[in-house]
């Protein structure tokens, strides 16, 4: 966006809208990718052979013109939200896959979730429709609860049935996503300049070294072009397409197998060409401290439950960001329901950004990470993969295995209750002995003190046969003979002026009472 602001209009071309698939597992992500692989009849494949290289490009007639659309062939969310974390926003679209004998299942809302934590459109394909029992009408129904209304329901969601087995709907499913992206989105890109982009795979090939592939979203990237990903720098020394087809340029939206590399770069890794080889290499070893840095202030600003309270208290957050997982739905949906219960003040709000039914994995950590969120387990323990990124983000886990103690924890904190709570403590105790009775001042006890302190400003109880029958009483006088004091230590006798209460016998006690810090676990 910052690079469409610098460019004048007529610079910008239209590109291709970049699409990530996710949903459910089983669904048919992959066969659904595959599928619309097989539809490219346009493009000339010929002489190669299909290689996958984490994104590839299909065109497709749209009202009367050649379209092109981008696929990102790793389906699923975990890329996705992985990438995200780093900062790079690569795909324009989702299509989020229900199978329409299946239904909207965990794993759906999840992508759905990521998509719209995102703020990407969704297109929906509902797919499996040549089984007996889909019911696509179900799914459409199902989705209207996630806030994704289908058209033909008045919303604006785009929904196309299809069968990934039987290649139907593909078409149509290309269709919508041009729709939806020539209705919502400003895909423009200025071609005629030096390339930037986003790594979105790499690894390291015995023969060939480092090989990335690299999403290009803006200029043309070249054979001989200097470039950095990420820390990794060198010169493209050769580049293929999804075809294993070898190429010269690439324009925006185009993903291509890059070699040359110094290092392998991490998916999500931006990239970009330099004037100079000596430019890239230091902009790659300067990227690595300030990275190293980067990771040590991030670890260090992420919030915890406590920070979120203190930081409430002192007025600096009004959001809390939760991540609910569990072991079974029902744990899940209870502990969500009760925490939408909780009364707090109008300015804080509490976020249920995801929830979801499993171990805790990276993918949910990493959406901590983007959204700043605290991952609550209920039931559930993180996988290793995710323990160590939360180790390495500083993102908050809390583990619990009863609802009301995740509740509570919340709550208070919701309630900016972290402050130490009190309990009372008792500070003296006196035995009445004699009662003085007065119409001015009150009656007067004639205690003995028989341990601790009674203290002039205390509170002081009243209790009979060891039930209290006044409380909360502020003591008007204590005296020694005739002289005021302001206590009297055990062993001692003094006179107690409790003001207007006067319900005193003798036989009773009177009990002071301190509060103090309560000592926290
Ligand atoms: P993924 O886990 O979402 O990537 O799902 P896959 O693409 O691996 O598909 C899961 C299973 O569903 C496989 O056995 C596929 O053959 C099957 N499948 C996928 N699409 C369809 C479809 O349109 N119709 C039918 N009948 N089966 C499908």
């Amino acid at each position: 966006d910052q690079e469409l602001e610098d460019e004048s209009d007529e610079d910008l071309e239209i590109r291709p809208p970049v699409v990530t698939v996710m949903g459910h597992v089983d669904h048919g992500k992959t066969r659904l990718l595959d599928a619309i692989r097989q539809t490219n009849v346009v493009a000339g494949e010929a002489g190669g052979i299909t290689q996958h290289i984490g994104a590839y490009q299909v065109w497709t007639e749209h009202e009367g013109y050649e379209r092109a659309i981008t696929f990102i062939d790793t389906p699923g969310h975990e890329a996705f939200t992985a990438m995200r974390a780093r900062g790079a926003q690569v795909t324009d679209m989702a299509v989020l896959v229900v199978a329409a004998d299946d239904g909207v299942m965990p794993q759906t809302v999840e992508a759905l979730n990521h998509a719209q934590a995102a703020g990407v459109p969704i297109v929906v394909a509902v797919n499996k429709v040549d089984k007996e029992d889909a019911n696509p009408a179900k799914i459409r129904q199902q989705l209207t609860e996630f806030g994704l209304v289908a058209e033909e329901y008045g919303g604006d969601v785009m929904f196309v049935d299809v069968s990934a087995r039987n290649g139907t709907g593909i078409e149509n499913l290309l269709d919508a996503i041009l729709l939806t992206a020539d209705a919502g989105l400003d895909l423009r890109a200025n071609p005629n300049k030096d390339a930037r982009g986003v790594a979105i795979e790499a690894r390291l090939d015995k023969g060939r070294g480092a090989v990335a592939t690299v999403l290009i979203q803006s200029g043309t990237l070249r054979v001989g072009d200097s470039i950095v990903a990420g820390t990794a720098y060198g010169r493209v020394r050769a580049m293929s397409d999804e075809n294993g087809v070898a190429i010269s340029e690439a324009y925006p939206a185009r993903a291509v197998q890059v070699q040359g590399l110094s290092s392998v770069p991490r998916a999500g890794d931006t990239f970009l060409v330099t004037e100079e080889d000596r430019t890239a290499r230091q902009i790659a070893e300067k990227r690595e401290a300030v990275e190293r840095n980067a990771q040590l202030a991030k670890a260090r600003k992420r919030i915890s439950l406590e920070d979120f309270t203190r930081a409430l208290e002192e007025g600096k957050v009004d959001a809390l960001n939760l991540i609910i997982k569990g072991d079974v739905s029902g744990a899940v949906e209870a502990l969500e329901e009760a925490l939408l219960k909780i009364e707090v003040d109008d300015s804080v709000q509490l976020r249920i950004i995801h929830r979801g039914v499993g171990a805790v994995t990276e993918s949910d950590v990493n959406l901590a990470t983007v959204d700043n969120a605290i991952i609550v387990g209920f039931n559930v323990r993180p996988d290793s993969k995710a323990r160590e990124r939360a180790a390495r983000e500083g993102v908050d886990i809390r583990f619990y295995s009863v609802i009301y103690a995740a509740l509570e924890d919340i709550e208070s904190s919701l309630k900016g209750m972290l402050k130490p709570e009190f309990e009372e403590h008792q500070s003296g105790l006196a035995e009445i002995r004699e009662i003085f009775r007065s119409s001015k001042v009150g009656n007067i006890a004639g205690v003995l003190v028989r341990s601790g302190i009674i203290t002039r400003n205390a509170k002081a109880r009243v209790i009979r046969n060891g039930v209290v029958v006044g409380d909360n009483l502020a003591i008007d006088s204590l005296r020694r003979f005739k002289d005021d004091v302001t206590e009297v230590r055990d062993g001692y006798e003094a006179g107690i002026g409790l003001g207007k209460f006067n319900d005193i016998q003798i036989g009773d006690e009177i009990e002071t009472i301190e509060m103090k810090e309560k000592v926290r676990a």
